[in-house]
Order: C-alpha cells, then structure tokens, then sequence
C-alpha cells in the first residue's frame, strides 16, 4: 500500500490522480490533499477518500471547510508551511505536485527534500529553479517523474535508467509535440479579438485555465522546452518542439542511428498519471485504448513565429539563464492572469513578457531567495507594464 499527498488535489491533474487512484484502492491511499478556493470539491474529496490531513491557503478557509467535514477524522491545516508539511510526512512515499504556477514551487521542493518521489506536474517550478531543484533531486535520493504529457513521452522513449547524459546513450534530439492550440488556423488578424473563453477551449485537452491560456499562445511549450533542458539535461539547440494537431503523438526522442521512438495515446491526463503513479509497473488508467483507423492520419508542421511570440520568449530566456526563466515565468502569470480577468488584450500578453524581460536585469539563481526575488521584482514589472497597455 502506498500513501500519497496530493498538492492541488481540486484542479485538473488532482481530480484526475484520484481518478486513477480510485481504480486500485488496494495500491493507493490518499493521506493527504490540498486545495486553495474550491473547498466544496475538496470536502467531497475528504468524504470520499478520508485523507489525514487537508491543507487550504487561509485561516477563513481552512474555518470554512472545518465545519464542512465535521465528524470526520481530517485535520484541517492552512498555509505555505502546511502544504510543505504535508509534502514532507514520514509516512508518505509518493507525492503529486499539481498545483498550478509559482506557489507550487516550494511545496515541490519540500517533497523533494525530504526524498520523496515526487510525480511533477506542475512544471513552473523547473522553469523557476531548474537547477537547484534538480541538484536537490540528486542530493536527498528523490524519485523524480515527470507528469507533463510530453516530458513523460519523452521520458518513457528514453532507455531505462537513463543518468542525465543524451550523448551517452545515443540521443540526437528531443521531440516536443504541441497541438497548437485553439488559435493555430484563426487568421493573425482575429487574434486581436479573441476572449478568455476561446483560449480556454482547447480543441484536444481539457485542462485549468491558466495552461489552457499558455497553449493556446504556446508559452506552454516555451515552458516545457526549460522543463525539458533540466528534466533530461539537454541543451536548447536538442530540443525541437513540433506541430501536432491530432495530439496523439506525446513526444518523440530522435537517436544518431536515425530511429526515432515516441509514446503514443489518446489525450488523457490519466496515462501519465498512472505511469508516473505505477512507474516501473503498469496499471489501468481508465483511458480508452487507442483507435489508429479512426485517427486515420498524423499530421507535423514548424511552428509559426509571428503567431507564437512566446515560443522565442521562452526560448531567449533558456539561452540568456541565471533567473530569466524565473522572470518570463512570473510575467506569463501576471499577463494570464490579467487576460483571464479582461484587463489585457490577448495579443499583449507576449508583449508584456517581453518588455518585463528588456526591464529587468540578468540575476544568478544563486539559491531559493534569488529565484523567489526575481519572481516577485518580475510581478512588480510586469504589473506596471499591463497597467500602461491594459485596458
Ligand atoms: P488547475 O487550475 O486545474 O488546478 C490548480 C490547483 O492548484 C488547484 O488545486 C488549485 O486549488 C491549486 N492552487 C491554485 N493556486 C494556488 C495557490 N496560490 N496556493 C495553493 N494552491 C493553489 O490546474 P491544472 O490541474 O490544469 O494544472 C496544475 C499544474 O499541472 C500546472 O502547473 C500545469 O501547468 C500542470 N499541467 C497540467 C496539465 C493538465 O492537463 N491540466 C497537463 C500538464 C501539466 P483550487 O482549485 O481549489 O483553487
Ligand atoms: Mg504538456
């Protein structure tokens, strides 16, 4: 029996672990979850899995879904300090990092400290601190897997075991498939006009709304390109990223003998979950097998620039390092953020990640603090640049 904590337990990723984890109650036991401001479903969550603890952000809120579980034996806890706890219990062999954005970096990283294996679904914390969070994988003997359907492509078309060195096992390239997004055919010009709700539809997933915004402007591939140069330590010039609007193909790795393997399946969440969950073993997920004659065909083009900015942001932030990737990362979220609440065109958001790169200057990750400084310095800027172009 494994016992697992499940930070973000209310989004996509965490309605979909215990989705999988509800097929094999007799593998799995949820010990502990977290939510932040959909406490009705965290309280369903609780009476269905009667976890030990249940954390929230607030003392309101942690009041408020005290009263909802009365007579159950969960311990409600409330705040940063909470979440890393739960990340960290002795009792606890497996922990889904799945809350969304920044706030799920330090949770991460306590389950990392205290040499979990940690399945990483929430990739703003590699582009943050990919190289200290790595360095503590490696340093407290965690078990890292990676939850992003591409990196866990990638990572299943790797061989075995594999240590860290492309070269050594004959590695040429990394293949990112991306769907495109809703926006990939609209013409450049309709861009201008598109809503919240149009980006948040994607033709393929159905995923929370800050991912569904960074797919359809593709700053969820810049982001797993960082994710991918410190999961699998490769370079920017190894990674390609490929147009695939079916979605089927999950990732490719090409290798020097010209064979390429990639991971294949339908759109579902719950594949690299419960790969991830089971890894090495397999186990049902509940996702339909895979039907070739009804898919029928598999296309691939380049990735169109000029519709996809953020792409090229991402990437410039990887080439110019120390805590750029930290900077693009807080701006994307100020921008989202702010398109989500319709104060800023969509065709701005790349605009405002640019410019808060061009304000601030280069910083070394030298540790923690000079991540979480460069996140805070770039919310601060990139506030003050939607304030100029916002509406
Ligand atoms: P959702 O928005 O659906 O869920 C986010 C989770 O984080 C919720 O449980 C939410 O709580 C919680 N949360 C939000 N803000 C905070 C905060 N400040 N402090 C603590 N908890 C917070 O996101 P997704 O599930 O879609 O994505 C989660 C992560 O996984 C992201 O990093 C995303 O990039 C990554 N990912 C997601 C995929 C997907 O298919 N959805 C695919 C690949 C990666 P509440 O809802 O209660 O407010
Ligand atoms: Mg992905």
């Amino acid at each position: 029996m494994k016992l697992i904590t499940i930070l973000g337990a209310t989004g996509s990723i965490g309605v979909n672990t215990l989705d999988v984890i509800a097929r094999h109650p007799d593998s799995y036991r949820v010990l502990a979850l977290s939510g932040h401001t959909r406490l009705d479903l965290l309280a369903a969550q609780c009476l269905a899995h009667q976890p030990r603890y249940a954390v929230v952000g607030t003392a309101e809120a942690a009041a408020t879904l005290k009263a909802k579980l009365s007579g159950l034996p969960t311990e409600v806890l409330y705040g940063t300090e909470a979440l890393a706890q739960i990340a960290a219990l002795p009792e606890v062999d497996t922990v889904m990092a799945a809350i969304v954005g920044a706030a799920g970096l330090q949770p991460a990283l306590a389950a990392v400290r205290a040499g979990k294996r940690v399945l990483l679904a929430n990739k703003e914390a590699l582009v943050m601190a990919g190289e200290l969070f790595m360095h503590e994988v490696q340093a407290n003997g965690a078990i890292l897997l990676p939850v992003d359907s591409e990196h866990n492509a990638i990572y299943q078309s790797l061989p075995a075991g594999y240590a860290g060195n492309l070269a050594d096992v004959g590695v040429a390239k990394l293949l990112l498939t991306a769907s495109g997004g809703p926006f990939r055919t609209l013409p450049l010009e309709a861009l201008e006009f598109v809503t919240p709700e149009q980006a948040c539809a994607h033709p393929n997933w159905v995923m929370g709304k800050k991912i569904s915004v960074d797919s359809a402007t593709m700053m969820n591939k810049g982001l797993e390109v960082i994710e991918a140069r410190w999961l699998f330590n490769a370079s920017a010039q190894q990674i390609e990223v490929v147009i695939h609007p079916q979605s089927v193909i999950h990732s490719l790795v090409q290798y020097v003998d010209g064979s390429v393997l990639a991971q294949l399946g339908n759109p579902d969440m719950r594949t690299p979950i419960a790969h991830a969950l089971a890894y090495p073993e397999r186990i049902a997920a509940g996702v339909a097998p895979l039907d070739l004659f009804a898919i029928g065909r598999l296309d691939f083009h380049a990735p169109d620039q000029a519709r996809f900015p953020c792409l090229g942001l991402a990437y410039q932030a990887l080439e110019q390092g120390g805590n750029a990737p930290a900077v693009l990362n807080a701006a994307n979220e100020i921008a989202v953020a702010s398109f989500l609440e319709g104060r800023l065109p969509y065709r701005r958001i790349a605009d405002v990640i640019a410019a808060t790169l061009d304000t601030i200057a280069p910083t070394v990750a030298a540790d923690l603090n000079a991540v979480m400084l460069a996140d805070a310095v770039a919310r601060d800027a990139a506030t003050k640049i939607v304030g100029h172009w916002g509406s």
